[in-house]
């Protein structure tokens, strides 16, 4: 065993990125299985069979045939597969623990299969890494907060940022990358703006009347 799984998911986010900068970063779920000659089926489960001997088929149920993220969550399973991190997930963490991994890990690239780097790069040339940029990824997307947020914030694993939101008076998400946020996850924050330094670079932004989101960068 001499694969470190400290950067597993660097490393997969790393692939996928390097596949979509191939497919001209096709956002759409079935042209980018065709592009990479997954054939789709319908059918009564969701599930993959990336090495099946005819090439890599995918199985959706027929309310999820289309444009969808279950296709892409199927596709994130060829492509971890693929990258041959699948087997160093399961040899380090044995059956049980790997393949919730796996899930978590395929779960988490559906983000980057959605939005696509030329939207990233186009929402913080134009708003910066802020709570404005996450939104703007909700537009071109049609991503939840939540994903959007993510998609920014994990988008380089060597940049600073965190991004939150709150539900109410509650930290209902967190995500950081190299930047450590003042609240946890579930915490009661009433007023989160002040619990950072004045010199703090964020963002807040109010979604809804009960959702706010914050960024933080640098
Ligand atoms: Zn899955």
């Amino acid at each position: 065993m001499t694969y470190d799984t400290a950067h597993l998911a660097q490393d997969y986010i790393h692939y996928v990125k390097a596949v979509q900068k191939q497919l001209r970063h096709e956002g759409h779920a079935l042209r980018f299985a065709r592009a990479l000659s997954i054939r789709v089926r319908i059918g009564f489960s969701n599930r993959c069979t990336p090495e099946h001997p005819n090439g890599p088929l995918m199985v959706v149920q027929p309310w999820h045939y289309g444009n969808t993220d279950v296709i892409r969550h199927e596709e994130a399973h060829i492509l971890l597969w693929w990258s041959g991190l699948e087997a160093e997930i399961i040899a380090e963490f044995g059956e049980e623990l790997g393949w919730r991994v796996v899930e978590n890990l395929c779960q988490f690239a559906v983000g980057f299969l959605r939005i696509t780097q030329p939207m990233v790069d186009e929402a913080v040339n134009r708003y910066g890494v802020s709570a404005k940029a996450v939104k703007h990824l909700q537009k071109l997307s049609g991503a939840d907060a939540r994903t959007a947020m993510n998609r920014l914030i994990y988008d380089d694993a060597r940049s600073c940022r965190a991004g939150f939101l709150m539900s109410g008076r509650y930290v209902s998400e967190v995500a950081q990358c190299n930047w450590g946020l003042p609240f946890g996850w579930l915490d009661e924050v009433p007023e989160p703006a002040k619990r950072f330094p004045s010199d703090a670079k964020v963002s807040f932004l109010k979604l809804t009347p009960s959702q706010v989101l914050g960024v933080c960068w640098g």
